[in-house]
């Protein structure tokens, strides 16, 4: 920091107290060393000392870098470490295809042509609101901080805050256990998932008038409590990780929800129908049903009516899977994707001791 303002470029240094820092990174192995095989163990800091620390990691390898975090109270280190490829592999990849349509309705709308199975949304935030609300308006009572008029924010203030933002992350931490069961439900069964190219930016963004902006609100605010985004990834990274294939449907070209999967015939539907009921074939489905099955089958290539190329389509393959599912001409592209070798794991640790140990107390 200090480097900065002897050129003239930054703000003049500051003294930092202990409690400023919200954590720091050691860029290699020098100053650390990690005593652990992937469970619980202890941890090593120069100028620190020995620290346990507990949880576990998933795969474990050789430590490369490590980050010390302090969040609500606790301080936690994330690991990164160099996981050789194969042990990511299992010996027999799931036989499953499936189709997923993740909506407002349901969370998930997951079919494979024949079974389907609807994933309904648990409302964290919703259930936590008013907590979080209670809590934030205890807050407000209390004294904040202001550097303008040099006032410390008071004990009950910090007291008062850890208690919202631990309230916040509470939500977090229920939404991606969740995140990560679904995902891991899926790729129990399934190595093939074909899913629609979503952009919740573009689905959040606010309806501008009309009877629709209702609608759109409370559509939004599933969709933010449900965490898509992250859905989405958790079974990309999931299924790419035992070497399936993950195929994302180019939403504007497919039309999942306004397509039949059985004839192929294109009606526009509104969001307020939730019932699929084709004018031509006479075929009635569930609405997110029916989009995961176009998208399942557009995939495959067996979707009637349209091209049958994955061209368009963003595939995540590994030729381990191409090999093993002989799905004809469709997938002869697959091959020519490259394999992303996810090498690099994090492993998160909660920290037991280090409040004692580092100079710093957490006030
Ligand atoms: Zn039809």
């Amino acid at each position: 920091m200090s480097e900065r303002w002897f050129k003239g470029l930054g703000k003049r240094p500051r003294f930092k107290s202990i409690r400023h820092y919200s954590g720091w990174t050691y860029p290699d192995s020098a100053g650390f060393k990690i005593e652990s095989e992937g469970e619980n163990g202890h941890l090593n800091l120069s100028k620190i000392g020995r620290i346990q620390m507990r949880g576990q990691a998933k795969y474990w390898g050789k430590p490369t870098t490590c980050t010390i975090v302090y969040r609500n109270g606790k301080w936690y280190v994330s690991i990164t470490v160099n996981v050789l490829e194969q042990v990511l592999k299992p010996d027999i990849l799931p036989v499953g295809a499936v189709g997923i349509d993740l909506g407002c309705k349901s969370a998930l709308s997951i079919t494979d042509g024949e079974n389907h199975q609807l994933f309904d949304a648990p409302k964290f935030l919703k259930k936590a609101e008013h907590l979080i609300k209670k809590a934030s308006i205890d807050k407000r009572r209390k004294r904040a901080p202001n550097r303008k008029k040099k006032i410390k924010a008071s004990r009950r203030f910090k007291k008062a805050q850890l208690k919202v933002s631990k309230l916040i992350q509470k939500v977090g931490n229920q939404r991606q256990n969740w995140v990560h069961q679904v995902a891991a439900e899926i790729v129990s069964g399934n190595s093939f998932v074909a899913t629609e190219k979503l952009e919740v930016k573009n689905m959040t963004r606010k309806a501008k008038k009309g009877k629709r902006k209702k609608q759109k609100a409370g559509l939004n605010k599933s969709i933010l409590d449900v965490g898509f985004g992250m859905l989405r990834s958790t079974i990309k990274y999931k299924v790419e990780q035992i070497g399936g294939v993950f195929v994302e449907i180019p939403t504007r070209q497919v039309k999942p929800s306004q397509t039949c999967p059985k004839c192929g015939h294109q009606h526009k539907k509104t969001l307020d129908v939730r019932v699929h009921n084709c004018s031509v074939c006479g075929y009635i489905q569930d609405r997110d049903i029916a989009a995961a099955e176009v998208m399942l089958y557009w995939a495959k290539g067996i979707l009637p009516g349209l091209g049958t190329s994955l061209e368009g389509a963003d595939v995540a393959s590994s030729t381990a899977s191409t090999t093993k599912r002989k799905q004809a001409g469709s997938m002869r592209q697959l091959g020519q994707k490259k394999r992303q070798k996810s090498q690099s794991n994090f492993a998160n640790y909660k920290l037991e001791d280090v409040e004692t140990s580092s100079s710093g107390e957490a006030s």
